[in-house]
């Protein structure tokens, strides 16, 4: 059986009772950064072989880990935070596992965009979920789409703090200055902020904003505010 565990965002707390069961009771634990998860593991007394699995990872991984599975081996997949699948590797090793008619399960627990979008304070019962833009081409093509498409829904994208000016750029370029936008960072950490305003306060304000850290830009409905 293979269990996809999420783990905190930020804050070492924010996991469930079942995921440090889970983790306590399986053979092997399969993670992104094997250095990074040891910090979590550490914390809760969790001492588990551990396996590394990443967006690199091959066939030939997944192959291995299908062998694991069937030699009768009960594993848990984490990533570095969060819920593995959202912005983070499993898809792949699921859709394998689902050829193969071997069993799996998904638990629930922490992910980024729903403490953001709580946070926000824009509408959350239409939302739809990017996760990270493209890296270089397609980027203007996708914000005119959801300009032209998607005014009724409130957009949710992740975005790392090297690019987070160039995203705010390229949002001004294409979206009205009016339109309400927030930056959610640290989530959940000591510097949490969730900093509103339309896109032109904003990008004016730029410099006295904190762009450090991890955050979730969202982007409000076309007629909100
Ligand atoms: N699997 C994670 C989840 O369930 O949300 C997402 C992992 S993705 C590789 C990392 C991105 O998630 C960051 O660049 C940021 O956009 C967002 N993120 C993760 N932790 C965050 C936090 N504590 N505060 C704000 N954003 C966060």
């Amino acid at each position: 059986m293979l269990y996809i565990v999420p783990t905190p965002i930020g804050n070492l707390e924010d996991i469930t009772f079942r995921a440090i069961n889970t983790l306590k009771k399986v053979d092997r634990i399969l993670c992104e950064d094997t250095r990074h998860s040891k910090r979590l593991l550490d914390h809760y007394e969790i001492k588990k072989p551990l396996t590394s699995f990443h967006s690199h990872s091959n066939e030939k991984q997944i192959a291995n880990i299908i062998e694991k599975l069937k030699s009768g081996e009960n594993i848990a997949l984490i990533s570095d935070a969060g819920t593995p699948g959202i912005s983070d590797p499993a898809w792949a090793l699921v859709k394998a596992l689902h050829e193969e008619k071997l069993e799996y399960t998904a638990l629930p627990g922490p992910t980024a965009f729903v403490p953001a979008l709580n946070l926000s304070g824009f509408p959350t019962d239409r939302f739809f979920f990017q996760g990270f833009l493209p890296l270089k081409k397609g980027r203007q093509t996708l914000l005119k789409n959801w300009k032209e498409n998607l005014g009724d829904y409130t957009i949710v994208l992740y975005e790392s703090p090297h690019r987070i000016e160039k995203t705010l750029g390229q949002l001004s370029d294409i979206f009205e200055p009016t339109r309400q936008i927030a930056l959610v960072r640290e989530l959940t950490k000591i510097h949490e902020e969730c900093i509103r305003g339309s896109l032109e306060e904003i990008t004016e304000n730029k410099s006295n904003i904190t762009l450090k850290g991890e955050f979730v830009v969202l982007i409000a409905p076309e007629n909100f505010g």
